[in-house]
């Protein structure tokens, strides 16, 4: 329908959705599939999902068998009433009965089996190009008796309007903020966005980590709130791998511990009296002797270690750590901050303070660890909107 707006003709749409990331997708394949087709999703990329199609290095790690609030940075009692109206049990059938079939690959984490086109081709069914305004950058929103959404090319009406647009987190493929200060400017309170699942620089006395840029090893990081386990990556700016990232979610500042023997007590690990200790602590000989360096140990049999030795080869479970920062948006794969939660019902999606807006995914002030728990979380806050969305939408 044409509806004219300050002299101006514009479209008008039932639903409008900002941003065609993955809790977009969800919620508007989902009202289609319930026959209702008036939806307009609006998005500054040349293409749709661009976010899954790089996610899980090419094969979107989807979901997790195993995902509760416990895995995510935000109100617990909020995150646990969305993800149980939605679960990754449901999401798995529902792209099952699309035949998309993720299987685990390891720690519980679904994976597409070719690539994450597989996920965006189904997210994309009964979806059409109409249903899409590409390159359109959206600058703000007004609301009237309807929400006037104005573009960097025009403007579109919208009875009902959802906020998708995620978080600034690789600004590459699409991240931004606008989601926040369109928050704002409707009164409700927001963190704003900082880099999450993000690798972190070292300080200068931990610059040897760099020297084995390339090594990965099993640790467990210890963040006070929390600890994570799994791949540490040495890489050239620092230190990365899903231990780290899952890690930086929790980090705000200060000493972390990692633990280098994360499954072996240090008297197992030296249990060979006879043996040099860089040979049967079960790390990498490189890392083995740089650690034992940075600890000021020399590298010979236990049987000489003397009580100082021991000493300080704690530190091997109880290394600490102190960030130097990380390295930024362009590398985070989310971000901590959003839309804060108080300002939305759980049951719906919908704002508390502005009738007939929604808030879905990212942009909302809920971050999960690393293991397709984002993913997740975009889609079980997608669901419930839809829930709510389709009465109000179908049966006007
Ligand atoms: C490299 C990488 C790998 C990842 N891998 C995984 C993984 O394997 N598993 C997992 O669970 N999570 C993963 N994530 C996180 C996951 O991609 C996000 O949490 C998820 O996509 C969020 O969904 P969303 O719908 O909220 O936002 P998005 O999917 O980010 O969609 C938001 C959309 O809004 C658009 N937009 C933003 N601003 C504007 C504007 N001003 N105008 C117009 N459009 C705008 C963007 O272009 C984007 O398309 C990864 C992220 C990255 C960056």
């Amino acid at each position: 329908m044409l509806y004219f707006f300050k002299g101006f003709k514009i479209k008008e749409y039932k639903l409008v959705i900002l941003g065609a990331g993955a809790s977009a997708l969800m919620l508007a394949t989902k009202l289609s599939e319930d026959g209702f087709k008036d939806t307009l999703i609006i998005d500054h990329n040349p293409k749709i999902g661009m976010k899954i199609k790089i996610s899980g290095g090419g094969k979107c790690n989807v979901t997790n068998e195993d995902v509760d609030f416990n895995n995510y940075l935000g109100d617990s009692s909020f995150v646990d009433t969305i993800l149980k109206q939605y679960t990754p049990f449901q999401l798995l059938k529902m792209l099952q009965n699309r035949n998309v079939s993720p299987k685990i690959r390891s720690l519980g984490q679904y994976f597409c089996k070719k690539s994450a086109d597989e996920v965006i081709d189904a997210l994309k069914i009964g979806l059409n190009e109409s249903n899409f305004l590409l390159l359109n950058k959206i600058k703000s929103v007004v609301k009237e008796d309807f929400f006037i959404i104005t573009t960097d090319k025009k403007q579109i009406k919208a009875k009902y309007l959802v906020v998708a647009t995620g978080s600034s987190a690789y600004p590459q493929v699409g991240g931004s903020d606008i989601g926040l200060t369109l928050a704002k400017s409707f009164g409700h309170e927001v963190e704003n966005f900082s880099p999450a699942l993000v690798g972190w620089t070292v300080q200068k006395d931990q610059f040897w980590m760099k020297e084995l840029s390339g090594i990965s090893t099993r640790v467990s990081i210890d963040v006070g709130v929390k600890k994570l386990y799994g791949e540490l990556l040495f890489a050239h700016k620092g230190i990365s791998g899903p231990s780290v990232l899952s890690a930086s979610l929790y980090w705000k500042k200060g000493l972390v511990y990692i633990d280098f023997l994360p499954d072996i007590s240090l008297k197992e690990a030296l249990s060979q009296k006879k043996k040099q200790i860089s040979t049967q602590l079960g790390l990498s000989k490189r890392l083995a002797k740089k650690l034992l360096q940075s600890i000021e140990v020399e590298d010979k049999i236990v049987d000489k270690l003397n009580n100082k030795d021991y000493e300080k080869l704690a530190l091997l479970k109880k290394y600490p750590l102190s960030p130097a920062g990380n390295f930024g948006l362009k590398k985070a794969e989310a971000c901590r901050g959003g839309v804060k939660t108080d300002f939305i019902d759980a049951d719906s999606m919908q704002s508390k303070v502005v009738n007939n807006l929604y808030f879905i995914g990212e942009v909302l002030d809920v971050t999960g660890e690393l293991g397709g728990y984002n993913f997740q979380w975009a889609f079980s806050s997608a669901v419930v909107a839809y829930k709510d969305l389709k009465n109000k939408l179908i049966k006007e």
